[in-house]
């Protein structure tokens, strides 16, 4: 393990930062997302400036960009700078229907890590169903056409795309190409700062079929309804390969995971509700789960100093694109600002191992079996939207039931 120095805040010492001490854990030339920026600061302005006015109408819109009415709020979310229920309230008073479709969305975030939290690793199979045997684990996009040129471009450059951007590559991935869904799954996670297992698992199997009840097809009829004008761009646009919807591909029956429909093991699995301490702690640790401001166990010990671990072993594994480690270091540059910081690359467990932690719950595998060697003398609640029950995780409305 090597501690590393504190980076000064600011997208160039953040990208020098992350080229002198992490490269080898990255895909990619060092570069910071084109569009987004880590930190407190900057969750709290694009909160500022979200209007849900217009929402249920603009959500699906792609292009062009002024159409668009998402909020880009989710690599903040994921990285925990924004709760949940903090973006719920923040639409308190807006138009009713623009405010239900939002709430609804941000539902749709707190169902995947309830799905995640409880199926773990069996998301990398189908929970609902198998496809046939795919033809290829990989497929080159063909960027003359303007719809895969303009979505893998923000992909690659930005680390974010609209849902419906993301509806239509993963379809042409896996549904009219017939590629490996998981790795295409891989390849989204490498690039979006708001990559979850999570949200992108649910997003892929939703998308393919896999689990969900039949698969979604993407052609040239949503690019015109979703990007008026696009396809006059297009090289293609005479001879456009996605003109008609893909064959629907056979969804074979697959053994579903026992736990889909009701759970026993939830209380392992949602963390404490209260916090838990068997004696004072010295130090916060903080996960990339939870690096906001308002992170219980931060919030809890304003005294204390907090560290954080870049998980080598993890990350030479995901060689994730350089973007999120940007969106990482900037984040943590910003809160070195004011809290005592102690940086680390190396394994979480020989770092913290033994010594006196505090630190918030986090509802992913991962945290469990590094926990469960740390043994944090403190821990805090995960700030659930809703609290996880036994009840089913098979669909979003089966879910939505038993959490009403
Ligand atoms: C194939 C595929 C992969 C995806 N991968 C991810 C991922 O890795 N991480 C991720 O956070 N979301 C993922 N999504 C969900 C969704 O596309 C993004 O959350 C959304 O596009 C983020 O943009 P936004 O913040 O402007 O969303 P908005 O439309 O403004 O929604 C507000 C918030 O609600 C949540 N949300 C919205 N739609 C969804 C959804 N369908 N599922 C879960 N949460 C949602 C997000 O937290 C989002 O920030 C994926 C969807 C698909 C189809």
């Amino acid at each position: 393990m090597t501690r590393l120095p504190i980076p000064s805040q600011g997208r160039d010492s953040a990208e020098a930062f992350v080229s002198d001490h992490l490269s080898a854990l990255v895909s990619d030339v060092v570069r910071g997302s084109q569009r987004f920026r880590g930190g407190q600061s900057q969750a709290e302005a694009i909160l500022d400036r979200f209007d849900v006015e217009g929402y249920a109408a603009g959500r699906n819109e792609v292009y062009p960009q002024p159409r668009r009415a998402s909020s880009a709020l989710s690599p903040y979310i994921r990285h925990g700078l924004l709760s949940l229920q903090r973006v719920w309230d923040r639409v308190e008073g807006g138009p009713s229907a623009d405010v239900a479709k939002f709430r609804n969305e941000l539902l749709w975030q707190e169902y995947a890590r309830h799905w995640y939290a409880r199926l773990g690793a069996r998301t990398s199979s189908g929970t609902r169903h198998r496809l046939p045997p795919p033809v290829a684990d990989h497929l080159e996009w063909d960027r003359r056409l303007a719809c895969l040129e303009l979505s893998v471009g923000e992909l690659e450059d930005d680390g974010w795309l609209v849902n419906q951007s993301r509806m239509w590559l993963a379809s042409h991935w896996a549904v009219r190409s017939g590629a490996r869904w998981q790795d295409g799954e891989d390849y989204f996670f490498r690039h979006l700062l708001d990559g979850s297992r999570a949200a992108n698992r649910l997003g892929w199997q939703w998308t393919s079929g896999v689990g969900a009840a039949k698969s979604y097809g993407f052609s040239r009829w949503q690019v015109e309804e979703r990007a008026p004008g696009l396809c006059a761009s297009c090289d293609l646009v005479h001879a456009c390969p996605i003109e008609d919807w893909p064959n629907e591909p056979e969804l074979l029956p697959t053994e579903q995971p026992v736990d889909l429909r009701s759970d026993r093991l939830e209380t392992l699995r949602r963390g404490p509700e209260e916090p838990t301490l068997v004696e004072a702690p010295e130090l916060v640790w903080l996960t990339a789960e939870s690096l906001g401001r308002d992170d219980p166990a931060l919030a809890a010990h304003p005294d204390l100093s907090v560290v954080f671990v870049f998980d080598q072993p993890l990350l030479a594994r995901l060689q994730l694109s350089s973007k999120r480690l940007v969106f990482l270091v900037e984040t943590l540059a910003e809160l070195a600002e004011s809290r005592e910081l102690e940086l680390h690359v190396g394994q979480p467990v020989e770092v913290l191992g033994g010594r006196k932690t505090a630190v918030t719950f986090a509802p992913v595998p991962g945290f469990g079996t590094r926990a469960e060697q740390i043994r944090p003398v403190a821990v805090h609640p995960w700030p659930w939207l809703r609290r996880p029950n036994p009840g089913s995780v098979l669909s979003f409305s089966s879910w939505l039931k038993a959490h009403d």
